[in-house]
C-alpha cells in the first residue's frame, strides 16, 4: 500500500466484502487516513486489517445479541440472581443459578439428532443423592418409542382429565401416588400443564437431576420463567417425596451399575453411548432426552 502524505485525507472508506460492504465515513475516516500517512506501507497495511478484523467482530456480535433465546436468558439470568455464558459464537447460551437452594442451569440445543432437526430448551436441577427415583410426564402422543422402555406400565395419577392427556411413568412405581398424592394433586397438576402450549414438554426425574424440557428454542423470558417455575414447583413436589423406608430408594439408588440412568431399568440390547463420558443410555432413552444423562456431563452425541 502506498499512501501519498500530502494528499488531502478521504472522507468515505468503503469495504467491499464477499458478504455485506461497510462504508464509513466522517471524522474517524480522515483521522484513520491521517494516522495511515504517517506510517509506513507494512504498518500500514496490519492497522488495516486489525481494524476491518474489529469491524467484522463488531457485526458479529451484535449479531448474536439480536439472538432472541440469548437474550431472553440473559434478562432471565439478571432477574434470578444467576449468570450468564453466551455460548461464544457457535456454542449455545447457558444460564446457572440457585433453585430450592440446589444447582440449576437452563440450557438450549439447536442442531441435528440422528438426522432429524432438533431443538430443545430445558432447566435441569441437580439433586443427585436425595431423587426419590425416576418419573417422566409426558403428553399423549410424544415419545412413544421411549415410553416402550417401560413396557405396559401405565399409571393414574388420579385425574381423569389429567390421566387421558398426560402419560406418567415411574420407577419405582409407588412414586406417582406420593407425588400426585390426594391434598397436593391440583397443585402437581397445575405445574404441568403450565407448559401445555410449548412444544412436547416433558417433566423427567432421574437419579442425578430433574429436567424440565420442551422441544422447542424458546425465544421469550416469559415462556422460560414458566419452565423455571415449573422446575421450582415440582422440585418441592419429588423431594418431600422421598419414602419413608429406604428399601426402594436403595433399588433406584443402584442405577449406575447396569441401569438406565433416564428410565431407572435394566440396559439391555440397542444402547448408545455418550461420546464424553461412554456411560450406556438406551437408544430411545437418549433419543428422548436428546443428550448425555451423566451428572454435569455435557455430552450430546453417541459413539458407537
Ligand atoms: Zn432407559
Ligand atoms: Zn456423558
Amino acid at each position: 500500500m502506498r499512501v501519498l502524505p500530502h494528499a488531502a485525507p478521504p472522507r468515505v472508506l468503503v469495504l467491499h466484502g464477499s458478504l455485506f460492504d461497510v462504508r464509513l465515513s466522517g471524522k474517524p475516516v480522515r483521522c484513520m487516513t491521517t494516522t495511515l500517512a504517517a506510517m509506513s506501507g507494512a504498518e500500514a497495511a496490519v492497522f488495516l486489517l486489525v481494524a476491518v478484523g474489529a469491524i467484522v467482530v463488531g457485526l458479529i456480535v451484535s449479531f448474536r445479541r439480536k439472538d432472541a433465546p440469548a437474550a431472553a436468558a440473559r434478562s432471565l439470568a439478571v432477574r434470578l440472581g444467576g449468570s450468564f455464558e453466551d455460548g461464544g459464537l457457535f456454542g449455545e447460551p447457558q444460564v446457572s443459578l440457585t433453585l430450592g437452594g440446589r444447582p440449576a442451569w437452563i440450557e438450549y440445543y439447536r442442531g441435528v439428532l440422528n438426522n432429524f432437526q432438533s431443538s430443545w430448551t430445558r432447566v435441569v436441577v441437580g439433586i443427585r443423592g436425595v431423587s426419590p427415583g425416576s418419573l417422566h410426564i409426558l403428553q399423549e402422543g410424544f415419545g412413544q418409542a421411549f415410553l416402550k422402555i417401560f413396557g405396559a406400565q401405565d399409571l393414574n395419577v388420579g385425574d381423569e382429565d389429567f390421566d387421558s392427556r398426560y402419560v406418567v411413568r415411574a420407577t419405582p412405581e409407588s412414586l406417582v401416588t406420593r407425588v400426585f398424592r390426594p391434598e397436593q394433586r391440583h397443585r402437581v397438576i397445575a405445574s404441568a400443564q403450565r407448559l401445555r402450549n410449548l412444544r412436547n414438554p416433558t417433566i423427567d426425574l432421574d437419579t442425578n437431576t430433574l429436567i424440565v424440557q420442551v422441544r422447542e428454542y424458546v425465544g421469550n423470558e416469559r415462556d422460560l420463567m414458566e419452565l423455571v417455575k415449573t422446575a421450582e414447583e415440582f422440585l418441592t413436589y419429588v423431594l418431600v417425596a422421598s419414602p419413608p423406608t429406604g428399601i426402594e430408594f436403595g433399588e433406584v439408588q443402584a442405577a449406575g451399575g447396569g441401569l438406565c440412568l433416564v428410565c431407572g431399568t435394566a440396559l439391555r440390547e440397542a444402547l448408545v453411548r455418550c461420546e464424553n463420558c461412554k456411560t450406556p443410555h438406551h437408544a430411545e432413552c437418549w433419543n428422548y432426552m436428546g443428550r448425555c444423562s451423566t451428572y454435569a456431563c455435557k455430552g450430546r452425541r453417541t459413539t458407537a
